[in-house]
């Protein structure tokens, strides 16, 4: 199969940005990369996703989203605040209590769920919570915690409390400012067509966001005819090529038998039996070879970061080669902030020059 890398869409302070997506049809993209359930996306069904996903507890899955505030508050509550959620962005602006703090939204609800002794940030934690129930796009990923008694019994006193929010940083404060444009931007990737063997490795990098499809929930029966696999580059010549795809054709055989010896195993045959089970324990018998689709997303230093490390000439050639087609997305879409990646004359690596 062939390789795809896309970005579905970025942050640039203010708002989502290439794509028609709103950030919450954006979760749900990125979450169905779990169950490939494509399909069942219509006009309205992202609120309802996102729902369930909350219900039950799939966090992981809001963490597709990125909030920029610019706040003005004093220095003693910005700590308040980054004791409750040390995981913000956070930068000081010219004048001291000007600050950009930017998270997904995932943060911004462990960061509302610490109920912290401080006073004048519990007002500030009830005034932001206030504006995001009562934003139209960001509602839906907060209103379920309204039940938390510490987020709603402070609004009456913010006028105790001298501190400005602003939901929507204009892109002018970034100008020039390499800094912030690294701390507070941020990009939604997809990857299709790549093996497990390369999302094995890409996962290792733990500043990111993940949703990838999910080998209990997926029925990967058929990968063979579906050329849904990858070759290594090593396998070049066509006796090689002959051999290694007759390995695969047998796995994916050996596959859809256990498949079936599961469904119809006497002690599996019970109410339990359904298609994630099957899938969960046949997915044992998967070659890395087979496909599997995912979604990254973090902030643009940590885009920096991987970058450096995986399209260095070091670097596994497949994840090398993913990296380099996004690079070169990046430098298109970000000018200024990658160029001083060089990409070698072969176009197979790339060198951070400091
Ligand atoms: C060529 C190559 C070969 C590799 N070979 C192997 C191998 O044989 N076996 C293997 O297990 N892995 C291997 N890896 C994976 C590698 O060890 C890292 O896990 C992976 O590159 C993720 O990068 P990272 O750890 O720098 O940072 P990320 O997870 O991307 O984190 C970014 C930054 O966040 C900070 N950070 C995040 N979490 C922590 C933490 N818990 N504590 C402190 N700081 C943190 C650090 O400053 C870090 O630089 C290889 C990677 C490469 C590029």
């Amino acid at each position: 199969m062939e390789r795809k890398v896309e970005i579905l869409g970025y942050v640039k302070g203010n708002g989502l940005k290439g794509t028609n997506l709103n950030p919450i049809q954006l979760i749900e993209l990125a979450g169905r990369t779990c169950y490939k359930s494509y399909k069942r996306i219509t006009d309205d069904s992202a609120g309802k996703f996102t729902e369930t996903v909350l219900r039950t507890g799939h966090e992981s899955v809001i963490e597709h989203s990125w909030l920029s505030l610019l706040i003005t508050v004093s220095p003693e509550n910005l700590l308040a605040i980054l004791l409750d959620n040390n995981l913000f962005q956070v930068s000081q602006l010219n004048g001291q209590d000007n600050f950009l703090l930017s998270g997904n939204v995932r943060m911004f609800r462990d960061y509302f769920r610490k109920k912290n002794e401080i006073f004048k940030d519990r007002v500030i934690k009830s005034i932001l919570f206030e504006m995001l129930i009562k934003n139209k796009i960001w509602a839906i990923l907060f209103e379920d915690l309204t039940n938390l008694g510490h987020l709603v019994e402070n609004y009456h006193s913010s006028s105790k409390t001298a501190f400005t929010i602003d939901f929507a940083p204009k892109e002018e404060i970034f100008k020039n400012n390499t800094d912030l444009q690294l701390k507070h931007w941020w990009v939604c990737v997809r990857f299709r067509g790549c093996s497990r063997a390369f999302t094995h490795q890409l996962v290792r990098h733990r500043l990111t966001a993940v949703s990838q499809e999910s080998q209990r929930y997926c029925d990967e029966s058929g990968f063979f005819d579906d050329d849904y696999f990858v070759i290594p580059t090593t396998v070049c010549d066509r006796r090689l090529i002959g051999w290694y795809e007759e390995k695969l054709r047998e796995i994916d055989r050996w596959y859809k038998e256990l498949q079936k010896l599961l469904r119809n195993a006497k002690e599996q045959n019970t109410k339990e039996t359904n298609k994630a089970k099957v899938n969960e324990d046949a997915r044992f018998l998967l070659p890395n070879a087979v496909c599997s689709e995912i979604v990254i997303s973090c902030s643009l230093e940590e885009w920096r970061h991987i970058f450096k490390m995986r399209c260095a000439i070091h670097a596994q050639w497949e994840i090398r080669g993913a990296m380099i087609d996004l690079l070169v997305q990046f430098q298109k879409l970000f000018p200024g902030l990658f160029d001083n990646f060089v990409i070698a004359e072969d176009g197979e690596s790339a060198t951070l020059l400091v």
